[in-house]
C-alpha cells in the first residue's frame, strides 16, 4: 500500500525546519513551512536587536537571533553540516575557514534551501499564533502575517512539526538585590558588539560557549570584565591568563543599592553592567493544553525520544530540542524518523512502551545528579547513541566514525587551547577523511 500523503504544518524555517521540510517531502508528504522572518536561517539570520532591546535588554525584544557580530562556529564545518550535504569549503567560498563566521553558515543554509528547492514551501513573514487539536484528530493552525494587525488565518493540517528553535527566550539568573541595583542588566540574546562597553566594568554570568566568547569580546574595550561561574568553587578569584582586565569568580552572592556586586568569594566590585549569559528557555506560545506536553524547569514532557508527545503521536512532533549536540545531523535524522513514522513506514511502539522508555530519560538524568532542566542535555557521548538509534529506525547508515572522532578531538582541543582552537588543531588526518567521504555528495 502506498503511504498516504499528509498535509503538514512545519513551524519555523531555521536549520530544523528546512531539514524537516526536505525529509517530509522526500517521504511524499506536502509540508507548508510557516516562518515569521522574511528569510530562512533562523538563528543564523544575524539581526540588530529591535529597538525594544534598549528598553528591555533582558527580554526577547522581538528579535529571534542571538548571534553577536564576531561569532564564529564552535564546531568545525566538516562536523557541523548535514549528513548528505557537506558544509565543505570550496575555493570559491567567501569564508573558507574551518570555523567560519556566522554569515557563512547562513549562506550554507540558503544553499541547502535552494539545492532542495525548499523556498517554495515557505510562507515568509507568517507567524503561527495557535495550534489546536480538532475533534477528528487533525490540527487547526492559526497564523497571521507579521505586521498586519487583526487578520488571522486558520487552516487544518493532518499533523504539525514544531521547529521553532530554543535560543531566543532568555533565561535570567536570580540575583538577590538585583531590583535595587542601579546598573544595567542585559541578556546575551541582545549582545551584538563590544563598543557600548568601552571603559565599563562588566560582570558576565555564565560559562557556556557564548559567555566565553562575549567576555573576551568585551574585554577588548572594557575597563574590567568579571566572570561569575556558578560551577567555580566559592573561593575562586583568578585573573585570566593573557588578560590584565579579566577575572574569574564564583557566583554572585548579591547586588547592592550602592552599585556594588558581591561575589561568593567575598570580593565586591562596583559594576556598570551585568550580562546574563545564562541560556534560554523552551517556549511554545502557540501550543495549548491539547498538545499534551508541559514545560517545567525547561523540561518538555512527556516526549518519546525527545520528539513525540505520547498521547498525540505522531501527529505532533518536535525537531531539535536536544542540546550539547551537533545540531544539523540530529535535525536531519529526527526529521527522517518523523517523516517515516507519519507515513506509517516506521512503527512507533505502544503508548505503554513509550512511557517505559521515557523513564530511561529520567533515569539517565538522575544517575548523573542533573536537575530537571538538563533533561534534553545530550553531553557525555549520548548524542551518537541517539543519532545511531534514529538512523537504524530509518534504515540510514550510522553517523560516520570520522565525525564522532572529530567531535571528540574538537572538544579536547577547545579545552586545551580555549583562545585559539578555531585556528589551531591536530586532527588534519580526520579532515582528510571527511573530505574524501564528501566526494560522494559534491
Ligand atoms: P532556529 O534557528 O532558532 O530557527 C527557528 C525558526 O522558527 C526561526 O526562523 C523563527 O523565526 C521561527 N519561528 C519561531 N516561532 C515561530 C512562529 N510562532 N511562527 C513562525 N515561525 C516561527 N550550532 C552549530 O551547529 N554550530 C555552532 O557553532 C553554533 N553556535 C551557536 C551560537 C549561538 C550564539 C547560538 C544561539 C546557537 C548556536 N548554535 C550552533 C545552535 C543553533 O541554534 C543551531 O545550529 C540551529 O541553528 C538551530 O536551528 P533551529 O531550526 O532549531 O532553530
Amino acid at each position: 500500500m502506498p503511504s498516504p500523503s499528509l498535509r503538514l504544518a512545519v513551524v519555523g524555517a531555521g536549520a530544523a525546519g528546512l531539514a524537516a521540510a526536505r525529509e517530509l517531502r522526500r517521504e511524499g508528504h506536502a509540508p507548508v513551512v510557516f516562518e515569521r522572518a522574511a528569510a530562512v536561517g533562523g538563528t543564523w539570520l544575524y539581526a540588530a536587536p529591535a529597538p525594544a532591546a534598549a528598553t528591555d535588554p533582558l527580554g526577547a525584544a522581538a528579535t529571534h537571533s542571538s548571534l553577536y557580530a564576531s561569532l564564529r562556529t564552535n564546531l568545525p564545518r566538516e562536523v557541523m553540516g548535514f549528513l548528505d550535504f557537506p558544509f565543505a569549503a570550496p575555493s570559491s567560498a567567501v569564508d573558507a575557514r574551518r570555523f567560519p563566521g556566522h554569515q557563512e553558515v547562513l549562506r550554507y543554509l540558503e544553499d541547502f534551501a535552494r539545492r532542495f528547492d525548499l523556498y517554495g514551501l515557505v510562507r515568509f513573514e507568517t507567524e503561527v499564533v495557535g495550534v489546536r487539536r480538532e475533534a477528528g484528530g487533525r490540527w487547526a493552525v492559526t497564523s497571521r502575517k507579521v505586521g498586519e494587525k487583526g487578520e488571522q488565518d486558520e487552516e487544518v493540517y493532518d499533523a504539525v512539526v514544531v521547529c521553532n528553535g530554543h535560543y531566543s527566550e532568555p533565561r535570567i539568573a536570580s540575583i538577590p538585590g538585583a531590583d535595587a541595583w542601579p546598573g544595567k542588566q542585559m541578556h546575551s540574546h541582545n549582545y551584538r558588539v563590544p563598543e557600548p562597553f568601552l571603559d565599563q566594568v562588566v560582570i558576565v554570568i555564565g560559562a557556556s560557549a557564548s559567555a566565553v566568547d562575549i567576555s573576551r569580546d568585551i574585554a577588548s574595550v572594557a575597563k574590567e570584565v568579571h566572570i561569575a561561574d556558578r560551577s567555580a568553587p566559592a573561593s575562586t578569584c583568578e585573573q585570566q591568563p593573557g588578560y590584565d582586565n579579566m577575572w574569574l569568580h564564583s557566583m554572585i552572592d548579591r547586588a547592592q543599592e550602592d552599585g556594588s556586586v558581591v561575589f561568593q568569594d567575598g570580593h565586591s566590585i562596583k559594576a556598570d553592567v551585568i550580562m546574563h549569559c545564562t541560556g534560554y528557555l523552551y517556549d511554545f506560545p502557540f501550543l495549548g493544553d491539547d498538545s499534551t506536553i508541559s514545560v517545567d524547569d525547561n523540561c518538555v514532557d512527556p516526549l518519546y525520544k525527545h520528539v513525540f508527545p505520547i498521547d498525540v503521536a505522531p501527529d505532533l512532533s518536535f525537531i531539535g530540542l536536544p542540546w550539547k549536540v551537533i545540531p544539523f545531523p540530529l535535525f536531519e535524522l529526527q526529521s527522517k524518523w518523523v517523516a517515516g513514522v507519519l507515513s506509517g513506514r516506521i512503527k512507533l511502539p505502544s503508548k505503554d512502551e513509550m512511557m517505559e522508555d521515557i523513564k530511561n530519560i529520567y533515569l539517565r538524568r538522575e544517575t548523573r545528579g542533573w536537575p530537571k532542566r538538563y533533561t534534553h542535555n545530550f553531553s557525555g557521548g549520548y548524542q551518537f547513541d541517539y543519532d545511531d538509534w534514529l538512523a537504524e529506525q530509518c534504515g540510514h547508515p550510522p553517523i560516520e566514525e570520522w565525525r564522532k572522532l572529530m567531535y571528540a578531538a574538537n572538544s579536547k582541543n577547545k579545552a586545551a587551547r580555549p583562545e585559539t582552537y578555531r585556528d589551531e588543531w591536530d586532527d588534519d588526518h580526520l579532515v582528510a577523511q571527511a573530505n574524501e567521504d564528501f566526494k560522494k555528495y559534491l
